[in-house]
């Protein structure tokens, strides 16, 4: 079916035509007006803002969660489940428990089915946890176009460092999986189950609370790279997002490019983050791409780049895409709390006598 036909003028026979330069140079041109794309509005961006404010408010919930705990007094406000998002080995840990028992574990089970929803999401649409809902993505975002702003341009590392500089995150990712794999259930369970598991949040927290210079250097380290170069965490050092790009390749949805109307500007490739040939290809799939629209949204061809399931179909907008990931990802969340499986069993009071022991509490291997 000829897209442009159908969808666009009965009229317009040819989306491209070429116009041959002075110098004698031809390029392709839009033969008609009405094919140029309008940019429409930064959906991702209210998303993004979206989830960082969720993380701020869990931020201040464990804050004051924390302090009653510190002070020995009870807590104005309940531990907010969602800090268990940022316990990825642990959440990796209670999937593998889980394919293996059926069980899931009243430890972290917000950790647990936060993971879930973001490997269906990874699954499915791309890797669009990393460029929609991640607040280390947005803050690495930030930063770039903040440098991008300040120096006039971001920077890339050459082939021969950033080819092998990539291959750290799939490294780390192995060292995970390989050393969760390993374990049988019984001993899955005696991992979760340890008060090492149990206060692995307030581990993470005291961690920041009380940090060490060196973890300031390389923190600082990280963020001033990340204003050179884009999303330079994500792109090298987050196993994390090696993980979900490894299961996005999968993915029935792609970034599909229409060869026909395509006028070659290389406009896309310019505005993807992760520096992908996306001029190049009929369909991209990368385990770097983020579904992040910035092609699409830089695509001056209407319908010519789209994240859509087969090439030449209208694919999904900004919209559409934001309604599914909320929907996989509230949808899964929203289970977990109608199955009172959300919040986990730790009374305050055991988390009072662990916290009081918590220099004692060791690794339990
Ligand atoms: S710009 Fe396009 S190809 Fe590049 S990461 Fe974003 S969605 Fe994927
Ligand atoms: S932005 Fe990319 S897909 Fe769109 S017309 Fe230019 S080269 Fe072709």
């Amino acid at each position: 079916m000829d897209l442009y036909r159908t969808k666009i003028s009965e009229t317009i026979d040819a989306p491209v035509k070429i116009v041959r330069l002075k110098d004698g140079r031809e390029i392709k041109k839009v033969s008609d007006k009405r094919l140029l794309r309008k940019g429409g509005a930064d959906i991702r961006g209210y998303v993004q803002l979206f989830f960082f404010f969720i993380t701020l408010w869990i931020g201040v919930d464990f804050y004051l969660f924390m302090n009653a705990l510190s002070k020995g007094v009870p807590a104005v406000v309940t531990r907010p489940p969602g800090v268990e998002g940022f316990l990825p080995i642990s959440a990796l840990m209670s999937l593998r428990y889980f394919i293996l028992t059926g069980i899931i574990n009243h430890i972290h089970p917000a950790g647990f089915f936060i993971f879930v929803a973001v490997i269906f999401i990874s699954v499915f649409m791309k890797k669009g946890f990393c460029s929609w809902i991640c607040p280390v993505g947005f803050i690495s975002e930030s930063l770039y176009e903040f440098g991008g702003k300040l120096l006039g341009r971001n920077f890339t590392l050459p082939k021969w460092v950033d080819i092998p500089l990539r291959s750290l995150k799939y490294l780390l990712l192995a060292f995970f999986f390989i050393s969760v794999s390993v374990l049988s259930a019984q001993e899955l369970g005696s991992f979760i189950h340890s008060d090492f598991n149990k206060v692995a949040d307030i581990k993470m927290y005291m961690f920041f609370a009380h940090i060490s210079t060196f973890s300031i250097v390389i923190i600082g380290l990280l963020l001033i790279l990340s204003v050179f170069y884009k999303n330079f965490w994500c792109r090298y050092a987050c196993p994390y997002g090696a993980l979900l790009g490894i299961s996005s390749l999968i993915s029935p949805l792609k970034i599909r490019r229409v060869e026909r109307s395509c006028i070659d500007c290389g406009l896309c490739s310019q505005a993807c983050p992760s520096g992908l040939p996306v001029d190049k290809l009929d369909s991209v799939s990368s385990a770097e791409c983020n579904a992040c629209y910035s092609c699409v949204e830089a695509c001056p061809v209407k319908n010519t780049l789209n994240l859509s399931l087969r090439s030449g179909e209208k694919g999904l907008s900004q919209k559409q895409y934001a309604f599914l990931l909320l929907g996989i990802y509230f949808g899964v969340v929203g289970v977990a709390v109608l199955a009172g499986l959300w919040q986990n069993s730790i009374p305050f009071n055991e988390y009072l006598i662990l916290f009081k022991n918590l220099g004692a509490i060791s690794h339990a291997f």
